[in-house]
């Protein structure tokens, strides 16, 4: 069996300079739990150029969705940005992850905390039935640096609560709070200083972290990821030792130092 599989890029679009998101048809075989990632890529020089991709559709599509980032001297995204409807693309044939809604004990509230393209994840856990029968109440809290980078906001503030099956549940139980660094906008500043400070809480008209009830998701930037687990650690909130085992939250790196 090829190390690869080969698919067909089904729909690009660009959200702006540095960001942009694409559709890939699907495999049958391909079977993924929602927040995992998938190593997808190109062929370069003959031989496969591969990254870790959060998928960012839910599992019961037939098609899969990725949000990108464009490094303008990046292995890949430098090739990728430029992919257009027909193109093909390289995919591994097992998704793993450890943003997974299982590894997670019972709670009352989850909450998902994303940086930048740490909300691809999250797009296919919000998209999921699943998560809102076992959470009463799900806060997807998005920080970027410019407001051009709140990919999906329209379709999570518009579409999804309109949805033929979800949207119900979507605007009983989901509060998205977009938050942007270094750009006027309705919420403003880092992700963490609106939870240290306890603006998040006002905001959202919710009362704040507690390990009884709370459970949390964060994927991001490593210093986002370091920050966020020191701030949950000092609440006395548990991680999920491995995958498999549940604890009060759950991290994922949304990309790597190189
Ligand atoms: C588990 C996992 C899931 C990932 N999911 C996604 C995803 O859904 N979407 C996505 O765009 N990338 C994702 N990445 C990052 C991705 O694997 C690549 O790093 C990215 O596509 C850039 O590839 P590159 O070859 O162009 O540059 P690379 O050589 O891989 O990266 C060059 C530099 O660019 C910066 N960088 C890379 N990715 C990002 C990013 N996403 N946001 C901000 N800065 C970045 C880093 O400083 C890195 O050192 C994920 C990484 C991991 C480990």
């Amino acid at each position: 069996m090829a190390a690869f599989d080969e698919v067909q890029i089904l729909d690009v679009y660009h959200w702006n300079d540095t960001l942009f998101s694409f559709k890939t048809s699907r495999h049958d075989s391909l079977r993924f739990r929602n927040g995992h990632f998938v190593m997808i890529g190109l062929e370069v020089d003959a031989k496969p150029l591969m990254r870790a991709y959060s998928i960012a559709s839910p599992n019961y599509e037939p098609y899969l969705e990725f949000l990108s980032i464009k490094v303008p001297d990046g292995p890949l995204t430098s090739r990728l940005q430029h992919v257009q409807v027909g193109d093909r693309l390289l995919m591994g044939h097992k998704t793993v992850g450890t943003l997974v809604i299982d590894d997670l004990k019972p709670g009352n509230r989850l909450f998902l905390f994303a940086t930048g393209t740490g909300l691809a994840p999250f797009m296919s856990i919000i998209q999921d039935p699943e998560t809102y029968e076992r959470f009463e109440t799900v806060i997807l809290i998005h920080g970027v640096r410019l407001v051009s980078e709140l990919a999906y906001a329209q379709f999570i503030r518009e579409t999804l609560p309109r949805h033929e099956l979800l949207g119900d549940m979507v605007s009983r139980q989901l509060i998205y709070y977009p938050t942007v660094t270094r750009e006027a906008f309705t919420h403003s500043g880092r992700l963490t200083t609106a939870i240290e400070s306890g603006q998040l809480f006002v905001d959202i008209r919710q009362t704040a972290l507690d390990p009884a009830s709370d459970r949390v998701m964060i994927c991001g930037s490593p210093a986002m990821l370091k920050e966020s687990a020191l701030m949950l650690d000092r609440r006395g909130f548990q991680i999920s030792p491995s995958a498999g085992v549940q604890g009060d939250y759950v991290i994922e790196r949304a990309f790597a130092e190189r």
